[in-house]
């Protein structure tokens, strides 16, 4: 994982750092560091004036994911269960009121937590260490019988009508045709020739030599990282990760096909880069043809792509960016190129041709506002795939190739500023401000999306 949310205590991080045998080894370490005056004022020489669209989407959809691993009973504590939450919220932004709202400067701490609280969100739950589900015969195997039922019920269908529902979205980006090599059960590994193939119409398979059901959703490979007995958080970080953003990816291509009209005009906020990391990575690059067709189908009938973007809240591009801040002239921006990257951001020399060749599937910019507020916004590479990586690495950087996207992705952001940088959790600070509603996947979802004016849903 690139960063981690988790930080140390300020008091135990010095403590550390003081200690002469940590201080020598970090003299032989490269790592980033605060830049220097004059470091700051020619790194800021390359960022040029953000530019504007004048144009605002009608709605916007924020996604953010929550993760607990948690024991089931305090005197097992290494028995846990994973519970994994996804929350849609749908932002009218013709009925907008944030800023003005009499006396809402800050989000009341209290509102926020009651809407943790709430039922509103699509949820998963997973076995963690020590529990083997419905006569799994470890907990690998229970991890994946629970990832394919809740990925392919109706908990994730945003149409009654279609295959709307995570299971369908990778059979889509897939073309209809995954194909796992060998058997993941346990002490099996056997390899059919030509693999297990799954399509629409076949969706599990019997292995023919450990007679056990291997899954279509065993291609994300999540449960490569479940231990029997160890924690398995990380396991459960990355199916969120990877299921956030393929809920927003289902949740477009519902509307391409009933409403792309609508669809045109939306914006949709995702928590964190537009990457998928670890084991489920190879779903990456096909997002990204996922959404180039999407801009492409739109394009032909004469209608803009939705506005995609993902926001970091924290890790090495947003620390880069706020010691930079200062150095930075308002309303400037600049894409995040590799060279850039590798010069003030990554402390590491084990660098590929094409940063993010297996994860990225959009480009990460830094973005200063009028208001003096730094921003680090990723949109989707407006590319089919990345062949040839080298020449991959410079068309990504040139912005032309973006047209209007980064100007209109800025504009959300503008438009959102206060909401967008004040809180850590983006959909529940616009639910909190704006008139919103949140998105359950069912038949209404449709409705509501389309529905003119949200506030007396
Ligand atoms: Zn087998």
């Amino acid at each position: 994982m690139p960063y981690s949310r988790e930080r140390a205590s300020k008091g135990g991080h010095s403590d550390i750092v003081k200690n002469p045998d940590v201080a020598n080894f970090l003299n032989d370490c490269i790592y980033m560091k605060e830049p220097t005056d004059e470091e700051g004022i020619s790194i800021a020489k390359s960022y040029s004036p953000a530019p504007t669209d004048n144009s605002l989407p009608m709605k916007a959809v924020a996604s953010d994911a929550s993760p607990y691993s948690e024991p089931i009973s305090g005197k097992f504590p290494s028995t846990q269960i994973g519970y994994i939450k996804v929350s849609l919220v749908l932002i009218d932004l013709k009925d907008y009121n944030g800023l003005s709202a009499p006396g809402s400067r800050f989000v009341d701490p209290f509102k926020v937590a009651a809407m943790h609280r709430n039922a509103d969100a699509i949820s998963f739950t997973l076995p963690g260490s020590n529990i083997c589900y419905k006569g799994a015969q470890t907990v690998e195997e229970g991890f994946r019988r629970a990832i394919w039922e809740q990925l392919s019920d109706d908990r994730t269908s945003f149409h009654k009508d279609g295959d709307f529902t995570v299971k369908g979205t990778l059979l889509d980006i897939l073309n209809n045709n995954i194909i796992i090599e060998k058997c993941p059960n346990s002490d099996c590994g056997h390899k059919p020739p030509g693999g297990f193939l799954f399509t629409s119409q076949t969706l599990v398979h019997n292995c023919p030599e450990c007679n056990k059901e291997v899954y279509l959703t065993d291609f994300l490979r999540i449960h490569e990282q479940i231990s029997d007995f160890g924690n398995n958080s990380s396991a459960m970080t990355r199916f969120m990760n990877v299921v956030e953003h393929l809920i927003v990816a289902t949740l477009i291509r519902m509307l391409l096909h009933y409403q792309p009209q609508t669809l045109s005009n939306m914006a949709f906020i995702v928590d964190g880069p537009l990457a998928i990391f670890g084991q489920p990575a190879r779903i990456s690059s096909r997002l990204q043809s996922f959404y180039y067709h999407i801009s492409q189908t739109l394009a032909q009938h004469g209608l803009q792509p939705p506005i995609i973007l993902g926001l970091q809240k924290d890790g090495q591009l947003m620390e880069h960016a706020r010691a930079l801040n200062p150095y930075l002239s308002v309303n400037s921006f600049r894409v995040i190129d590799d060279v850039y990257r590798k010069k003030y951001i990554i402390g590491t020399s084990t660098y590929t041709e094409n940063f993010g060749q297996e994860t990225y599937y959009g480009q990460d910019f830094i973005f200063k506002t009028e208001a003096g507020r730094i921003f680090t916004v990723g949109i989707p590479y407006p590319f089919p795939n990345k062949q040839n990586q080298t020449n991959f690495a410079k068309q990504k950087a040139d912005i032309t190739n973006y047209k209007n996207q980064i100007a209109r992705a800025f504009d959300v952001i503008r438009h959102f500023e206060f909401d967008l940088y004040e809180n850590a959790v983006v959909p529940i600070a616009l639910a909190h401000r704006h008139a919103s509603i949140s998105l359950v996947p069912g038949g209404k979802v449709l409705d509501l999306v389309t529905r003119h004016g949200l506030s007396n849903t």
